[in-house]
């Protein structure tokens, strides 16, 4: 199977599946002009990265991400490649929540109800490969996904950084060439996929460390040595009380510099 296969069936999902696009009123949030029909992310960049990379363990160390992290052929025996793709919301969402403070009402549905969407396209790049007679795995979708002490055995914005797609922020989001606002999805496979050359060698290479993403914080919790996680996640879980089931925020990765491209590209 090649990558170009995948790469074709993920964009005709992208813009055919009925999960990708909300109808509501409440979308008419911003704009009398706004419609109720939404759609939640446009194309997505895709990157494979070998299983056998040297950053997978490099991930265990406690100031990464810890020893609880899976490599991938702990996830899938005979793991070769991974897969993983960044979805960048449209520019109506991304538009939407440039406001400060309050989350604006179309990111709260192209969170929630696109991380369901998010959840079919790691199933759908799973049965494809599947139809081939190879294996696949999604970490995220498998039951021994866990996260302790706000850590996950597996982060798809690490696999990401592996996979050429992009490096960190300031935020703790990934900065791609298609910006920050948006989510990740991971497929480890027991085939080989040539993997997508890294065109950084820095953690943090395409953060221009402008600060517009602190300033943007409504919780504080972001400061020149970077985010902190707790206060992060009391924001959010303050957010869930208020917009049950929709949660969001993300206003470090909106109506920032990063929000839609590399802001800078430092040596
Ligand atoms: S807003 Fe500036 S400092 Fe924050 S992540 Fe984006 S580029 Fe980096
Ligand atoms: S998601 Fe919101 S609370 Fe969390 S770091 Fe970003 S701006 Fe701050």
């Amino acid at each position: 199977m090649l990558l170009q296969d995948i790469q074709e069936k993920v964009n005709e999902f992208v813009l055919t599946n009925p999960k990708n696009i909300v109808e509501n009123p409440e979308m008419i949030s911003t704009s009398p002009t706004s419609s109720a029909r939404m759609q939640i992310w446009d194309l997505p960049l895709i990157g494979v990265a070998s299983a056998t990379d040297a950053l997978w363990e490099t991930f265990k160390q406690p100031d990464i991400i810890g020893p609880h992290h899976m490599l991938p052929n702990e996830w899938l025996p005979g793991a070769k490649s991974v897969i993983v793709y960044f979805l960048p919301y449209t520019q109506r969402i991304r538009e939407a929540n440039r406001i400060k403070g309050v989350t604006a009402t179309e990111w709260l549905y192209g969170r929630w109800e696109g991380e369901l969407f998010n959840v079919a396209l790691r199933q759908l790049i799973v049965d494809l490969v599947e139809k081939t007679g190879h294996h696949a795995l999604a970490p995220l979708l498998d039951e021994r996904f866990v996260v302790a002490d706000l850590r996950s055995n597996w982060s798809e914005r690490h696999a990401a950084f592996v996979a050429g797609l992009g490096t960190f922020s300031l935020s703790r989001s990934l900065i791609t060439r298609l910006g920050s606002a948006g989510r990740c999805g991971s497929v480890i496979v027991d085939f080989h996929l040539e993997p997508t050359q890294r065109t950084y060698t820095k953690f943090d290479e395409y953060c221009s460390s402008c600060g517009a993403c602190a300033k943007r914080c409504p919780a504080q919790a972001i400061d020149k040595t970077g985010k902190d996680n707790g206060i992060c996640m009391l924001y959010i879980q303050k957010e869930k009380e208020l917009y049950t089931p929709r949660y969001g925020c993300a206003k470090c990765q909106t109506g920032v510099p990063c929000e839609n491209k590399i802001p800078v590209r430092r040596g």
